[in-house]
C-alpha cells in the first residue's frame, strides 16, 4: 500500500506545473503543498481500501499476495476503491477479481487507518453468493482456513488481523 512518502515529495503543481511549497495555512492544519504561481493547494488524501471477510465451511477465505508489499504472506480479499466507485462495490470487484468468488456484502465489520499510514481499510462482512475459490489476480493462492488454522504470524497487514480478530470474537 502507498506510503505517506510516495505523496509528500510531490514537487510540481498538477495543473499548471509551478513550483510546490510546504505552507502553514490553518493553524491546527497541517502544511499543504501549494503551486508558488497558481496558488492550487494540492490536498494529500488519504486512500479508501476496502476488505472482505468471507465464512465458508467453518473458516475464512485468504488468499496469498503475488505482489508487494507482502509478497506471500496472506491477507483477506480486497483493494483500493476507485474514484467515483461505490464502495460495495469495490468489494465485490476485487474479491473477485483475487479469488473468482460473488459475494454479497453484509455489513460493515470496522474500518481501520493507523497513524502515518495513508490507506483507511473499510472491512465488510460478506456472504458467498457463486464461483469456484480459486487464485486469480495478485495472488499465488486462495483457499478457506479454518478459525483454529489462521496463518496469524504470516498475516500481511494489521487490517486483515484486526477484522478477524473482531470477526472471530463476534461469532
Ligand atoms: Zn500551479
Amino acid at each position: 500500500m502507498p506510503g505517506m512518502q510516495d505523496v509528500a515529495t510531490y514537487k510540481f503543481c498538477p495543473q499548471c506545473g509551478g513550483r510546490l511549497e510546504k505552507r502553514l495555512l490553518k493553524p491546527m492544519e497541517p502544511r499543504r503543498l501549494v503551486c508558488t504561481v497558481c496558488g492550487f493547494i494540492f490536498y494529500l488524501d488519504p486512500k479508501l481500501s476496502v476488505i472482505a471477510v468471507i465464512p465458508m465451511d467453518e473458516g475464512v477465505v485468504m488468499v496469498r499476495r503475488a505482489i508487494n508489499p507482502g509478497y506471500g504472506l496472506w491477507v483477506v480479499p480486497g483493494g483500493f476503491v476507485d474514484l467515483g466507485e461505490v464502495v460495495e462495490d469495490a468489494l465485490v470487484r476485487e474479491t473477485q477479481e483475487e479469488t473468482l468468488l460473488t459475494v454479497r456484502p453484509i455489513r460493515l465489520l470496522n474500518i481501520y487507518s493507523y497513524p502515518d499510514h495513508r490507506t483507511v481499510i473499510a472491512a465488510y462482512v460478506t456472504e458467498y453468493v457463486s464461483g469456484e475459490l480459486a487464485a486469480g489476480d495478485e495472488t499465488l493462492e486462495a483457499r478457506v482456513f479454518g478459525f483454529k488454522e489462521i496463518p496469524w504470524p504470516q498475516i500481511a497487514f494489521s487490517s486483515t488481523q484486526e477484522a478477524l480478530r473482531e470477526y472471530i470474537s463476534e461469532r
